[in-house]
């Protein structure tokens, strides 16, 4: 057990340690649960962050934890679930060379404001060998789902593309079995997760929030899938990070640093509202090639760590190019 009599006077608000936490065996059924104190040590590893806080682990020093998650035990749920430990787990390995040739998490199509047919963002993304990737479209799922079927339709036809001399695969698992076979007819598939982007309101300030890995049937998103800026209380970023949690997903505070208010005030905001991660790896400028902007990515990256939160890294690619932000 982790020292848990010193909580820190300056701890923020005990929202964020709970949403680390997870039943150890089975995350099935989901509901609030309380947890007596002795039982707390089967929690310790997998639940404080990798680089958890004096805060995170103060918070263990109570008699009983609750842990909030979504009485819903429908298989979609389960799935949805496993989309976002994958996710995270790729999340802790970004850093400033993860985008744009290995990974993209932030990519727009014609479905919102961007110019690129999804059947062509997927072949760009094949192209280039991303190993993972979400599409996030501002308020739709649209290109999500025609990209979403394109993958599943090639899944089931894996046989077929086999026969015709081509061998796709899909990562990870491509990357596990396949590491030894470079061959030029063996494509290698992006794993996708589901992905949006979100107009919200923080501190009297218009934002955007990215959503991943969430389960797109759920209840909870479906104000925020309807083509257009949410408004009245579904335009408060609480309400937005916790829709997003409440479908399974990730909530991510979309290119920090583009905003009207400084990260150093967002991002602390942010995190006292239960977000899970920001994009500290973002071109603010457009450069060519991309790369992320060395001087916000520092500031962003320091806040991160200070609070614990992911960190992910996207082109905001709306013209025609995946390697490219315009
Ligand atoms: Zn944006
Ligand atoms: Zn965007």
């Amino acid at each position: 057990m982790p020292n848990i009599k010193n909580i820190p006077a300056d701890c923020p608000s005990p929202h964020r340690p709970i949403k680390y936490l997870y039943w150890p065996t089975d995350p099935l059924p989901l509901k609030i649960v309380t947890i007596s104190k002795d039982k707390l040590s089967d929690f310790i590893d997998r639940s404080v962050p990798p680089k958890g806080k004096a805060c995170d682990r103060a918070y263990f020093g109570l008699d009983l934890v609750m842990i909030l998650s979504i009485a819903d035990s429908s298989a979609s749920f389960y799935n949805a679930t496993e989309e976002k430990y994958a996710l995270k787990e790729v999340f802790e390995t970004i850093d400033e060379n993860s985008c744009p040739l290995s990974f993209n998490f932030h990519m727009h199509t014609v479905h919102s404001d961007g110019q690129l047919e999804p059947e062509i963002l997927l072949k760009q993304a094949i192209d280039i060998g991303l190993k993972g990737m979400a599409i996030t479209d501002h308020h739709t799922i649209g290109g999500y789902a025609i990209v979403r079927r394109l993958l599943d339709s090639w899944e089931g036809n894996l046989q077929e593309s086999q026969s015709q001399g081509k061998l796709y695969t899909f990562y990870p698992q491509a990357h596990q079995r396949n590491s030894q076979n470079n061959s030029q007819n063996n494509v290698k598939i992006p794993r996708l997760w589901t992905g949006v982007e979100i107009t919200a309101e923080i501190i009297g300030i218009k934002v955007h929030i990215l959503g991943y890995a969430f389960d797109p049937e759920a209840t909870s998103m479906q104000p925020y899938l309807q083509g257009k800026e949410p408004v009245g209380s579904d335009y408060q970023a609480i309400r937005v990070i916790s829709a997003i949690q409440e479908a399974a997903g990730l909530a991510v505070l979309a290119h920090p640093e583009r905003y009207r208010r400084s990260a150093e005030k967002l991002i602390p905001e942010a995190a006292h509202l239960g977000i899970d991660g920001v994009e500290t790896y973002y071109a603010y400028q457009n450069p060519k090639p991309w790369s992320p902007s060395p001087k916000q990515t520092k500031t962003v990256r320091k806040l991160a760590e200070t609070y614990g939160l992911l960190q992910t890294c996207g082109t905001d690619t709306h013209g025609s190019n995946l390697l490219l932000r315009r």
